[in-house]
Parts: C-alpha cells; structure tokens; sequence
C-alpha cells in the first residue's frame, strides 16, 4: 500500500468512537490534512495509549489512497518528535496555541502545501510554549498566516484615496485602513487608536500589542466568516 510520511501539528481532534480519532493536521509539504486513527486509544498491556493529542508535533504516515480527496486519510503511524509541554503550564498559553490552531485549520485549504506557514507555525507554537506575554507570539503568528494566505492589510494608506495621513478607521472589506474623510461612506469600519495603528505599522512595543490583536483577529474573523471562540479568552 503507497503512504505518504510528512511532519505535522494536530490542529483539532475529535473523539471518533471509544478507539478511534478524526484529526486535522498541518503536515509540512502536503498543507493541511484530515486522517482518521483507528484504534489509537486501544491500550495494550505493555503500553497505556492515550492516542494523539492536539497540537502535538510528529511525525506522520497516512495511507496514499485518498490523497488530494475529500475523503479521510487512514493513518499508518504516529510518532511524537516534539513535546510542548510548556503551553498546558498555564490556561493563556494554551488558550493562545489553540486559537493559532483554530485561525490555521480554518484559513487554510485541504491539500495545499504552505511550508512557510507549516515553519511559522512550528515557531509560534513553541514561542507560546515559553511566553510570559502570549499575545506577542500571537500577532506575530496572525501577520504570517495573513501574509500567506495574501490577505494581510495595508496600514500606510487609506484604501479609498490612497492618502498617507488621518489614517482613523480599518475596514476588512477594503482591506486596509481608512482616512478620517472616507470614513462616512464606510458601512463596514472599525475605530483604531493612533497607538494601535502604530503597533500594526511599526510592530511597536508589547503594550500595544492588545490593539494590534483586535484588529487583526477582527480582520481573521471577516476572512473567517465568523470569530474563533478562543480569541474572547485572550484578552481578559
Ligand atoms: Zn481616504
């Protein structure tokens, strides 16, 4: 039987039946995937398997015959390469690396290989892993997975006149900021403060970090269609 082996996170599980698992994984060269684990929780009597956990890194083997489908991959074998034990350390960390996981399993498509993204992914993972500050690992995460995708906006311009100053509202819709004069003829808009733009223009200094997150989780949401549940918890 052909396989394909790759590197991966495990961006969502769900408990399939009492031995089984449906995953979503982000592999490194194959983009994200969905494989199915039977029989992973099966403990044997040398061994206590508690099956794949989520955002667990390894390594990855499915079975080739429903590659590129939509149908799910049957996984062959795991085997954990990295532990980041760091982030069930404290509730924000782990609030912080599920939204990375959420925002990528959801802005990215089955199938389509984002190495760079695959890498980034890896570093915020384990940036968050250790963070005193999880918000700074976060933005960061949110500008490389918004490049990737080419969605990331522009901040130096106003989208409607292309002027450089009274930059005072972002639109998603527009992709950008808009100027305090274009504003009125804008349904869809949100009032940034100096501070935050200048964070999201300079990536200016941790306290301002709180700004730059709204405004791109505000963007990821619109990209989304909806907000992920997490980002609520990253902010208290
Ligand atoms: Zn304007």
């Amino acid at each position: 039987m052909s396989s394909i082996s790759d590197e991966a996170i495990v961006l969502s599980r769900i408990d399939y039946s009492e031995t089984s698992q449906v995953l979503v994984c982000f592999t490194r060269n194959h983009g994200k995937v969905r494989v199915i684990g039977k029989g992973l929780k099966k403990s044997t009597k040398t061994r206590f398997a508690a099956g794949i956990d989520l955002l667990d890194i390894g390594h990855l083997t499915i079975s080739a015959r429903h590659a590129r489908t939509e149908q799910l991959s049957t996984i062959i074998e795991w085997k954990q390469t990295k532990s980041l034990g760091g982030l069930r350390d404290s509730l924000q960390r782990l609030y912080a690396a599920q939204y990375i996981a959420d925002i990528t399993s959801r802005l990215t498509e089955d199938w389509d290989p984002h190495e760079t993204l695959f890498l980034a992914l890896v570093n915020a993972l384990k940036a968050t892993s250790t963070a005193d500050q999880v918000l700074l690992s976060v933005v960061e995460y949110q500008r490389q997975l918004l490049q990737e995708i080419g969605s990331y906006p522009r901040f130096d311009c106003c989208m409607l006149c292309q002027r450089r100053d009274h930059l005072s509202h972002f639109s998603s819709f527009e992709g950008g900021m808009i100027c305090q004069h274009c504003q009125t003829q804008q349904v869809e808009k949100k009032r940034l403060l100096p501070a935050t733009l200048s964070a999201l223009q300079h990536r200016a200094s941790a306290d301002n970090y709180a700004g730059a997150f709204k405004t791109l989780n505000y963007h990821i949401s619109h990209q989304m269609g909806k907000e992920s549940a997490l980002a609520g918890k990253l902010l208290v």
